[in-house]
């Protein structure tokens, strides 16, 4: 038994659906529970790979909310976003309509670790995010609360019902048929044409219109309570069991203003689910107009701003950028805080919180000798949406008259005025390592889940899983026999969902570029290339322009690289350019920078500055290659790494070297000098994801008794019981399992 393709069981409760349609049922392919950031890639996938899709989730208002931060990518995440929309998803596009500011960090460190991120406009994200997705055709949008999932225990073998205790994982005895509600109140009308003149649904139209199957399953609903389906995907992030925390109050809450999801924690608990408990929390916000920015220094974004979506050219608002400041904490503000730890409940170490976005009372108790914190004040949007300042840096769940109290100590802030305090979320979450890697449950057949719920941190984070499990449901329910599988070496989702699948979770998990081993190929600039063609081969880009479009930037990279290839250039032209070239920069007037405390010149390169004595070593290194008297192409130049450190800076000496390189776009010189940059190290990198994927393709069986393996501790066997890994690579990634209890487990499958 593997667990490689989809277990397409759900003939087994095939029956109970035939028998809820023939009494006038609707019968979705996908259910999703949920709609967060999650909820809304796996709708979106599930319906574009062609499932019949319903969306249920408490609140329609709520779609596309950020809970958080009015902000996406990152370090890591960036990569994830740029990820998601390689798959045609929405969270990039959406950013890009909406971003007031937009910036790629690590920009002074090599392309592989950039950071694509953008602050948004979080009124114009929703209504464009609920825009998008009331266009998407397959799709059904419904207000109400799932209580519960329901599921039949089945016997496949002895065809009889059998008890949860006699089910376990390698029997996969379950199978989901659908939801339970408490309440379901109202459907979103969707952009749906197949209506006629009158408005009116004709008998021949009704079953492809999304309004009228959303119509009917909420009437029915009203009514039976229930909402049948063959596949069913949870996303319902900080909700499940979720609880409140402002100082010492404490109250049931999935976040502030919203209900907790209490039901549905059972019904996970009741089907032998293993769940755990995390936290997380955010921030006061503040208003605007009582913050004197004219103290702070202010920070910009990017001079051009780059598009999350591979689609896009440009960003809406690229001319509109707004304007973030910097501030600190300080010693008044600790001591204020320290002194009302017993004031907050949240504090307390037994449950864990994200370790990369720490609250600023664990901050101030983990680094008692720091004297100050970062404060980034990011403008929550456009003055005319939103008079709002998010204050990123001091999360946090201190009482609010101590909230109040504290910000005024801060630089800036001496007559702010709190909107909403800040707060913390306690919730639920499954383990993670209860799911194969296409988010897929080992234990009921038909359910997947994604997002906040498998023990991730983060929007990025919950959308990267959202398109995999929601494209995944789609597959399953649809029979296709594919699903779609991201490894480490596509990309970065694919290091997310291993991580969590194999190694589970004990903190919020958020991504960074370090977790990736293949971090020089799984690029911001190259998803494209790594997943679009993946994605679209199962039906999940439907807009043929995004393939049409990466067929164009294949040809152009590879038009790039020869003419830098056919460019040969002699040591004394190369020294004579060279020269000509840093002689032109060093004349431009230095600016005058305080850096470390010294006063230097610097010289801008793109978005970077060099002193003049970098510059001068820069000079040095390539005229040393050229004494050996050899004759190198550009693209030799290139790959050797000695025309400069960042790409801006490589670009403009070979515009200097290759005579129509100027005549190719930007993007596509970028894409192509990253490419040539990592050369060497990316064949190196090549081998190594060829033993990864042979190790991935060796497939293991789900159902040994790991015991039988003598040779194996009992942690090993335990780690196996928990995982059941169907490959050998998937067993590689089990921490805690050493090399030599994978070849005995390997052995014990060969004999
Ligand atoms: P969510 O975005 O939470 O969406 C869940 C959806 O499910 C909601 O629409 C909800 O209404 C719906 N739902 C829940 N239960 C049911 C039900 N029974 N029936 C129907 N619908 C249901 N991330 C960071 O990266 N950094 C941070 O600092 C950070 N701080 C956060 C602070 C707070 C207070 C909160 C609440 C979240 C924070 N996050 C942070 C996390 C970030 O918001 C989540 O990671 C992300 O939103 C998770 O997406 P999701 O789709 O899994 O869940």
């Amino acid at each position: 038994r593997f667990y490689s393709t989809p277990i397409n069981n759900y003939d087994h409760v095939s029956k109970i659906l035939q028998e809820k349609e023939s009494l006038g049922f609707v019968i979705w392919d996908v259910i999703v529970i949920g709609g967060g950031h999650a909820g809304i890639e796996a709708a979106s996938a599930a319906a574009r790979v062609g499932a019949k899709t319903l969306l249920i989730t408490t609140n329609l208002e709520k779609i596309g909310e950020m809970s958080c931060n009015p902000s996406f990518g990152g370090v890591g995440k960036g990569i994830l976003v740029r990820e998601v929309d390689a798959m045609d998803g929405l969270c990039g596009r959406i950013v890009d309509k909406s971003g007031v500011q937009f910036r790629i960090l690590n920009k002074s460190k090599g392309p592989a670790v950039y950071g694509p991120r953008a602050q948004a406009d979080r009124v114009i994200y929703k209504s464009e995010m609920q825009k998008a997705i009331k266009e998407q055709p397959n799709l059904s949008i419904i207000e109400g609360s799932v209580s519960d999932i329901l599921w039949d225990k089945f016997d496949k073998d002895a065809n009889s019902q059998i008890s949860k205790e006699e089910s376990n994982v390698e029997n996969k005895n379950y199978s989901i048929y659908g939801i339970k509600v408490d309440s379901v109140s109202k459907f979103m009308e969707m952009e749906n044409h197949s209506r006629n003149s009158a408005n009116q649904y004709t008998d021949e139209n009704k079953q492809y219109s999304e309004n009228y199957l959303a119509e009917k399953t909420l009437k029915d609903a009203q009514v039976n309570k229930k909402i049948y389906s063959k596949s069913v995907v949870i996303t319902t992030g900080t909700f499940l069991g979720g609880e409140i925390h402002i100082g010492l109050k404490c109250y049931p809450a999935g976040r502030i203003g919203e209900d907790a999801s209490i039901g549905l924690s059972a019904s996970l608990k009741e089907a032998g689910f293993k769940l755990g408990r995390m936290k997380t929390g955010t921030p006061p916000r503040l208003l605007a107009s009582s913050i004197n920015f004219n103290k702070l220094e202010g920070q910009f974004g990017d001079k051009i701003p780059s598009p999350f979506s591979f689609t896009h050219d440009s960003v809406k608002f690229a001319d509109n950028q707004l304007v973030c400041y910097k501030t600190r904490t300080n010693e008044q503000v600790h001591s204020l805080i320290a002194s009302n730890f017993d004031q907050s409940i949240h504090i307390r170490e037994t449950i864990r919180g994200p370790r990369y976005c720490p609250s600023l009372e664990s901050k101030i108790k983990r680094f008692s000798s720091k004297t100050s914190h970062l404060i980034w004040l990011e403008p929550e949007g456009f003055p005319e949406n939103s008079n709002l300042v998010y204050p990123n840096g001091i999360s946090n769940t201190m009482p609010e008259d101590i909230q109040q109290k504290f910000l005024r100590m801060v630089d800036g802030l001496e007559d702010v005025e709190m909107v909403q305090p800040g707060y913390g979320v306690e919730y639920d979450h499954v383990d993670p390592r209860e799911l194969t890697h296409s988010l897929h449950t080992k234990r009921i057949s038909g359910l997947f889940m994604a997002g906040q719920i498998n023990g991730s941190t983060g929007y990025e984070e919950a959308a990267a899983q959202g398109i995999i499990a929601g494209a995944n449901a789609g597959l399953f329910s649809l029979n296709i026999g594919k699903e779609l599988l991201v490894d480490r070496a596509d990309g970065h989702i694919g290091v997310l969902i291993d991580d969590l699948v194999t190694k589970g979770v004990f903190e919020p998990y958020r991504v960074f570029t370090a977790q990736s081993e293949y971090r020089l190929f799984t690029r911001s600039d190259n998803a494209d290339l790594r997943l679009t063609q993946k994605a679209y081969d199962l039906g999940l880009v439907t807009d043929k322009s995004r393939i049409d479009k990466l067929y164009q930037m294949i040809k152009n990279i590879e038009y790039a690289k020869s003419i830098m290839e056919k460019t040969t250039i002699n040591p004394s032209s190369l020294q004579q350019k060279v020269n000509e070239f840093f002689n032109r920069l060093l004349s431009v007037q230095p600016i005058l920078n305080d850096y470390n405390g010294k006063k230097l010149s610097l010289i801008t390169v793109g978005d970077v500055s060099y002193s003049a004595e970098q510059l001068d070593n820069r000079r040095k290194v390539i005229e040393s290659v050229g004494k050996d008297g050899q004759k190198r192409t550009v693209l030799d130049l290139v790959r050797m790494g000695i025309l400069g450190s960042t790409i801006e800076e490589i670009d403009l000496l070979v515009a200097r070297l290759v005579d129509q390189w100027e005549e190719i776009p930007y993007k596509v010189r970028f894409r192509c000098l990253t490419n040539e940059k990592y050369y060497f190290y990316l064949i190196k990198q090549e081998s190594e994801i060829n033993i990864y994927r042979k190790d991935m393709q060796l497939k293991l069986p789900i159902d040994i008794d790991y015991k039988l393996i003598g040779s194996l501790s009992k942690e090993e066997v335990e780690k196996l019981q928990i995982v059941r890994p169907s490959t050998l690579g998937i067993a590689k990634s089990i921490d805690g399992l050493t090399p030599a209890a994978v070849i005995s487990l390997l052995k014990y499958v060969k004999a």
